[in-house]
């Protein structure tokens, strides 16, 4: 089957057509500057990107201009629509409701639409892409999956925050967690690479991109994740800060004249590797800025790699043991200098990188040596392929 799988923001729309089978790539792009004036970059298999301007002043244009893209006689990878099978949408936060994907009815529309508390920009965005599609695509079935919902496994322990119960039991206030289906996927993924039953594993997974979460997924299920009610707990990240001291919040407030929701918004921008180095949220350039001797960047560079570590020594203890830990997303998957940083702590684990090995970009691999007592590895993320696998199983 062709799946359709749109991943929809705000302002912009990321889109694959995978073919389930094979579990190939067809097509996919990216719509931007929906609303504003419109940029599409499309590029099907094989076949060099194509960028073009068309106007896009609303969701359901971009996705009838994808659709179009799609079944170009030139540039297209199918012949009509009726080739596509399902779509499968990454809907954001599905609260507690929602502890696997599901197809998509009016009521789900209706319990999305009531998570959308904890997620306020990306739940309503979601639904746009679901209900633009749904009119362009009448009587196709489709299907939600949510970032949260793998995570919906994890003991109460481990999802209470310390704070008065009725904030739990009244308004729902826990740890959600967030980047589900990648923790997911690459924990299936290093199941398979370890040749073993993801039942009998104690995995440890790094998502480190521009938004960044840790996993402890015991015997295939998520046990505790550094993601809170919101992606801004955890993992120094790009712009976020993860963990800090709530007081903090009412210091720059005071400080700086500012409302709650406007400290949000720092600790949100402005904050993280960012925030730390005043260089960029671009670990790259951060990087450079440590190589041309930059201090303020090397100590926000260490900071990050400390806090990573920390988590793992964290999960371990809550799993009371690891078996592999397995590093993904744009930093984890590509950066074999920021991998050695965090695996010079966890020398107590009996692990070993190997320094070769480690020299892997973009790509499954082990990394550690064939003596480590833990097995590091490499491994890509590919949200959109659990999108893909979770729609066809719910609508075959
Ligand atoms: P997101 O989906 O959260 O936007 P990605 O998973 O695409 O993030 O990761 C993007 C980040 O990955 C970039 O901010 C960049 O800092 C980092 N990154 C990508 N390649 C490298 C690399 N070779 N070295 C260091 N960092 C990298």
């Amino acid at each position: 089957m062709k799946v359709l799988v749109i991943n929809c923001g705000s302002s912009s729309l990321k889109y694959q057509l995978i073919d389930s089978e094979t579990e190939s790539v067809l097509a996919k792009g990216l719509c931007e500057r929906i609303g504003i004036d419109g940029a599409l970059t499309h590029q099907p298999a094989g076949k060099d990107k194509i960028k073009s301007t068309p106007a896009m002043p609303d969701h359901k244009t971009a996705i009838g201009i994808v659709i179009d893209q799609l079944t170009d006689k030139e540039n297209g990878v199918v012949e009509s629509l009726d080739e596509i099978g399902a779509v499968g949408h990454r809907i954001v936060h599905g609260g507690e409701k929602f502890t696997k994907s599901c197809l998509i009815t009016d009521e789900v529309i209706k319990e999305v639409e009531e998570c959308s508390v904890f997620a306020p920009l990306h739940n309503p965005a979601g639904l746009i892409g679901v209900r633009a599609c749904q009119e362009l695509m009448p009587g196709l079935p489709m299907v939600a999956v949510f970032d949260t919902a793998f995570h919906q496994t994890m003991p109460e322990k481990a999802f209470l925050y310390g704070i008065p119960r009725k904030y739990y039991d009244e308004d729902g206030i826990r740890r959600y967690g967030f980047h589900g289906t990648s923790h997911q996927f690459v924990s299936l993924e290093t199941a398979k690479v370890l040749g073993k039953d993801i039942k009998d594993l104690k995995i440890i997974v790094c998502h480190l991109g521009n938004g960044a979460s840790v996993t402890a997924v015991k015997g295939g299920e998520s046990v505790d994740t550094s993601m809170g009610l919101t992606p801004l707990e955890g993992l120094i990240m790009g712009t976020r800060s993860g963990d800090l001291d709530p007081a903090i919040i009412e210091f720059i407030a005071n400080k700086e004249n500012k409302t709650a929701s406007e400290v949000l918004n720092i600790l949100n921008k402005e904050s993280g590797v960012y925030g730390l180095s005043g260089v960029s949220s671009d670990f790259r350039d951060v990087k450079a800025a440590r190589a041309e001797g930059n201090k303020v960047a090397a100590a926000a560079l260490d900071a990050y790699a400390y806090r990573v570590a920390k988590y793992i020594g964290a999960y371990t203890a809550a799993m009371n043991g690891v078996d592999a830990i397995a590093f993904t997303a744009g930093l984890g998957e590509n950066d074999d200098i920021t991998r050695k940083a965090i695996c010079e702590y966890l020398g107590y684990l009996g692990t070993e990188l190997d320094e070769v090995k480690n020299d892997v970009h973009g790509e499954t691999a082990i990394i550690s040596t064939d003596d480590s007592k833990v097995t590091l590895l490499c491994v890509p993320t590919n949200e959109e392929l659990m999108i893909a696998r979770d729609t066809v199983a719910l609508v075959k």
